[in-house]
């Protein structure tokens, strides 16, 4: 079955990462997420939502917003990795094993028993 192209919010963020970043390396220094991956440029231009890959990518970074501090350019690659995970979500590669017990207790928390 042919994929659906992605959101249109993350392929604005993706083309204004892919065009503004500098490439610098300067938030790659403060995060090791980024050190693995590369730079927010490199990330955004090697995307690929339909590789295994990319899809849990996005899970590993905590989201901390750091690299929007630092970034002199004024970028936000957490929005843009935010965004990735959404799309992971809506092709359904955000389901992790590892996750389970948490939601099951997240699920008896909300339930009407505890809510009452
Ligand atoms: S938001 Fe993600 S990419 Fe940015 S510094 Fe934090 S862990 Fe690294
Ligand atoms: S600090 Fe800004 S310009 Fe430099 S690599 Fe990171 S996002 Fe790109």
């Amino acid at each position: 079955m042919k994929q659906p192209s992605i959101r249109r919010p993350l392929q604005e963020i993706i083309a204004h990462v892919s065009e503004t970043c500098k490439d610098c390396g300067l938030c790659r220094q403060e995060c090791d997420f980024l050190e693995k991956y590369g730079t927010p440029k490199e990330i955004a231009d090697c995307y690929d939502p339909k590789k295994k890959e990319g899809q849990v990518m996005p899970f590993e970074c905590s989201l901390c917003r750091l690299c929007d501090d630092v970034c002199p350019f004024g970028i936000n690659p957490s929005q843009m990795l935010l965004e990735i995970r959404r799309e992971s979500v809506e092709r359904d590669a955000g389901s992790f094993p590892e996750h389970t017990v948490l939601l099951d207790y997240e699920r008896r928390g909300m339930s009407k028993r505890f809510t009452w």
